[in-house]
């Protein structure tokens, strides 16, 4: 396998890839290199927390020099750098421009010669809300060329990775046709395209729609790349949907722009007095002087900055999966914006999912506002209680903590045996007072729920009166 999954938490994972020039850990950010540009030399990349790159080859092929020293030195001779490249193909050129000066079959050739770690077969690119029509004829063309890709990659020997894209526009059905055929080929790597428009414009609930299609078809033991997605902003969000690759034009793009990265949005230079930041450039320099510096020297700055803060960001999200907490660094994160919280609320649709891929054992459960009931945590603590065997005829179920009972009933969890109480999740959760609905009604349902599958006992209920009101509301 070239692909080890070492933790997990929500959907998302931390993993290893193997590619020819070494083993990269996921989540993954792999900044954008444009070959024709000076900007920041790809051998810096690592100094920032780099493990991978992202070139395109289509621009090295249409540039004579370029092509013929990607031939002579390999990509990575070409670049300077020992680290595994991905190349992407000239669909994004496709999806701007509207055409191409290559076929599927020279530029999947191409990635092989010149030794990419993971190559990019030219796929459609439909633009979101494109016509289900026009959708469903450009998957049909991508699915032929990623059938034609693999026979031509494995004609190479099949060293390298493959990525497969998965395309269908805003069109849910789409994306999952697109994703069951990508399982059915030797591919190395998914990856979901064509959602940049949606991410320019903030549609970030119609980018979840589209992941957690995917994922819902998608073969686990293989990573999925979000191809576009380069925002330090989606990085919680995304991983916890099943997302292990993202890349980034972003840095220099919005460097170039006077436009700074925060995990918490974009910041423009005009408008800050004092850096939120300790990299090295925030720490030796002011908003001032940068304002003060040549375009080039500031774009430079910023855009080290931009790749600082994404690689801070990356390893947080690792280490919430590895401790577990990957939940409260979402809800921490998607309070950055209200349509990152519709984003993250799409994942109420697909709680089955969800739920196959969260481990069940971990230590703490901060709940951080009415997202938290979305939790698997929730439903699998109600649905052992349902199984819990009781011998007694009569039973009490209490709200107050501070009376003998069989059973105490908790926002959040609903009804909690008494035995339990010191124990995860219920017993290891952290609220506030004065809860949101959300933490009474999802209580409240799970309590019926087990009042249903214990109708032959006797129970007494002892309520205060916020229990009272939200039990009535449930009734009537
Ligand atoms: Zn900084």
């Amino acid at each position: 396998m070239r692909f080890e999954i070492t933790a997990k938490d929500a959907m998302g994972r931390v993993g290893k890839l193997q590619t020819p020039h070494g083993v990269v850990e996921t989540p993954a950010l792999m900044p954008v290199i444009n070959p024709n540009i000076r900007f920041i030399p790809p051998a810096d990349m690592k100094k920032y927390g780099a493990e991978i790159l992202i070139t395109n080859s289509y621009i090295i092929y249409r540039s004579r020099k370029l092509r013929e020293t990607a031939l002579e030195k390999g990509l990575h001779g070409l670049l300077g750098v020992d680290i595994p490249v991905m190349t992407d193909s000239g669909s994004f050129q496709l999806m701007v421009y509207g055409d191409v000066e290559i076929t599927n079959s020279e530029i999947v050739r191409f990635q092989n010669e010149i030794k990419s770690d993971i190559v990019t077969p030219l796929d459609i690119p439909t633009p979101p809300d494109a016509e289900y029509g026009t959708a469903m004829s450009d998957l049909e063309e991508t699915l032929r060329r990623e059938k034609e890709a693999e026979e031509i990659h494995e004609s190479y020997g099949h060293d390298n990775l493959l990525s497969i894209p998965v395309q269908g526009s805003t069109h849910t059905e789409l994306r999952r046709h697109s994703a069951r055929e990508a399982n059915g080929l030797n591919g190395d790597v998914f990856a979901i395209g064509a959602v940049v428009p949606l991410l320019d414009s903030y549609r970030f609930a119609d980018v979840a729609k589209i992941v957690l299609a995917s994922k819902s078809i998608l073969t686990p033991t293989k990573p999925v790349h979000l191809f576009g997605a380069g925002h330090p902003m989606i990085f919680a969000l995304f991983t916890a949907m099943g997302i292990d690759l993202f890349d980034s034009a972003a840095y220099a793009l919005f460097a170039k722009d006077d436009r700074y990265l925060t995990p918490y949005g974009t910041l423009k230079l005009e408008e800050i007095q004092y850096f939120p930041c300790s990299c090295p450039v925030c720490l030796n320099h002011t908003p001032e002087e940068l304002r003060k510096m040549n375009k080039n020297e500031r774009a430079y700055l910023i855009a080290e900055h931009n790749l600082y803060v994404s690689f801070e960001e990356i390893r947080r999200v690792k280490q919430a999966i590895k401790s577990n907490e990957l939940f409260e660094l979402v809800e921490r994160r998607i309070r950055a914006h209200p349509y990152l919280i519709q984003a993250w609320r799409e994942i109420r649709n697909h709680l089955e999912l969800l739920e196959k891929h969260d481990p069940s054992a971990k230590k703490v459960f901060f709940y951080l506002g009415r997202e938290s009931v979305f939790r698997p945590a929730v439903k699998r603590h109600q649905e052992r209680v349902m199984q819990v065997e009781i011998e007694k005829d009569e039973i009490v179920i209490s709200s107050d903590s501070g009376i003998p009972a069989d059973f105490y009933l908790r926002p959040v969890f609903g009804v909690v045996p008494a035995e339990l109480m010191e124990s995860y999740p219920a017993g290891h959760a952290e609220t506030y007072d004065d809860l949101e609905d959300e933490a009474y009604t999802v209580a409240v349902e799970g309590l019926k729920k087990f009042m249903d599958a214990n109708r032959d006992k006797k129970i007494r209920l002892v309520v205060d009166d916020k229990w009272r009101r939200y039990l009535n509301e449930i009734q009537n």
